[in-house]
């Protein structure tokens, strides 16, 4: 019931003419793919450009950030409308280099994600532990709390419209890809946790994607499971080859 949802999230990589010519490389390959859902999400400079590219195609837009407030006095920051005016459809938040570079709190996320919803973005809510939680046997706490944290106030009209994206702090750029077994167990624990907030109906809609580095070898195992919904891939998006096997992988 759930399509699969492929995102690459490019992070500080590639100039607008950069993002061109991968987008055209993704979209000449994939054409309109009837069952799998696809994102692709440029730094903020590569978006307006990415957009014109991305006219008529079936793949979507996101952004990686954006600010809570809808104006005002917060140099360097974006708000929610400066992305809805070139055709962004969906925003990464709270992934884990903003989290630990930019000091991101549960609390701060949490603005964002109801900012995005007011405006009609879809925001892509990222969560995961890092090696010294998960040792400390703290994974599942950890990803509730920032689950938790990041969807209050969230309305049951409003969750189908969020993604979260499960993404090991461990796994993410260190070629160490978490187990099948390590990743559906959180993203069951997820989707229990989704189905007590807004009940199983709803929960059975919301996509929870995998991400760290996830790659075309290892993608077919880990979407095979059951609340594996998808990929938020890093590394393997900056180049077409590799997307557009993980988006194969997961049509
Ligand atoms: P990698 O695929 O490079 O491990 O990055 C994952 C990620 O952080 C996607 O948001």
């Amino acid at each position: 019931i759930r399509r699969k949802l492929i995102a690459g999230n490019w992070k500080m990589n590639k100039t607008a003419a950069d993002g061109v010519a991968l987008i055209k490389d993704i979209t000449a390959e994939i054409g309109r793919l009837g069952s799998v859902d696809i994102v692709v999400c440029p730094p903020f400079t590569a978006l307006e450009s990415a957009a014109k590219a991305l006219e008529g195609q079936s793949v979507k837009l996101g952004a990686q950030n954006m600010h809570p407030e809808k104006s005002g006095a917060y140099t360097g920051e974006v708000s929610a409308e400066m992305l809805r005016s070139l055709f962004v459809s969906h925003v990464i938040l709270g992934h884990s280099e903003r989290r630990t570079y930019f000091a991101e709190t549960d609390a701060f996320i949490n603005k964002k994600v109801v900012a995005s919803l007011a405006n009609q973005l879809k925001p892509i809510l990222c969560v995961g532990e890092t090696l010294a939680e998960r040792e400390a046997g703290q994974t599942l706490a950890v990803v509730q709390k920032q689950t938790e944290g990041g969807l209050a106030g969230v309305t049951a009209e409003q969750i189908t419209n969020v993604v979260i994206a499960y993404e090991p702090v461990w796994a993410i750029g260190t070629g160490k890809v978490a187990t099948t077994a390590q990743a559906q167990e959180v993203h069951a624990f997820i989707r229990d946790l989704l189905t007590k907030l807004y009940g199983a109906p709803l929960a059975q809609k919301i996509r929870i994607l995998y991400g760290g580095s996830m790659k075309p070898s290892n993608a077919p195992e880990l979407l095979a499971e059951k609340d594996i919904d998808g990929g938020l891939i890093g590394g393997a998006s900056l180049e077409a080859r590799s997307f557009i096997d993980l988006v194969k992988a997961a049509d």
